[in-house]
């Protein structure tokens, strides 16, 4: 991984986040169904040498301090209303983001009884993080064009989708 490239992501992350927030960014994640290999790939976004958390990105446990509501996992059946009760409780402007396959639509579990087939299904989803696992630089990645598409001059500041980016591509 590209430790310099990392680092200027999530020092425009931190950016965005000033701008639209006036503060560095609040992460509210939920698993919703995850195999745990996503959760590994965050963890590796916020304690990489120049990630999420050296640029002060915290995850939170109280979704009312939270700007972005981040899913993982296939939504369940009995995950979905733990979804839509922490988004209820986040105030706008708030941000959902779907990381992973599973969460995309289901991934390789798509398909099974239990499975609702990706966040989509439970909540309105303003950002799509394709992989399995995404890169923890490409969920940082994904949260920089979410913020930055958000923070563009004369754009309303409500929660919406990165202008033909809802699903962020793989790089090499
Ligand atoms: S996308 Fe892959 S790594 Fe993430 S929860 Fe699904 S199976 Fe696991």
């Amino acid at each position: 991984m590209d430790e310099a490239a990392t680092s200027l992501l999530a020092a425009r992350l931190t950016e965005a986040g000033t701008v639209l927030l006036g503060r560095s960014l609040a992460v509210r994640h939920v698993d919703a169904g995850s195999c745990g290999g996503c959760e590994i790939s965050l963890a590796g976004a916020r304690v990489l040498r120049d990630g999420l958390t050296h640029h002060g990105v915290v995850l939170v446990d109280d979704p009312r301090a939270a700007d972005v509501l981040l899913i993982t996992g296939v939504a369940t059946h009995a995950l979905a209303e733990a979804v839509q009760r922490t988004l209820a409780a986040m105030a706008p402007p708030r941000f959902v983001v779907a990381v992973g396959d599973c969460a995309v639509d289901g991934g390789v579990f798509k398909g099974a009884p239990t499975v609702l087939g990706g966040a989509e299904q439970v909540v309105a989803v303003d950002l799509l993080i394709a992989g399995c696992p995404p890169s923890p630089r490409r969920i940082i990645a994904g949260l920089v064009a979410l913020l930055e598409a958000n923070t563009a001059p004369a754009r309303p500041r409500q929660p919406r989708r990165p202008k033909g980016q809802k699903r962020i591509e793989p790089r090499a």
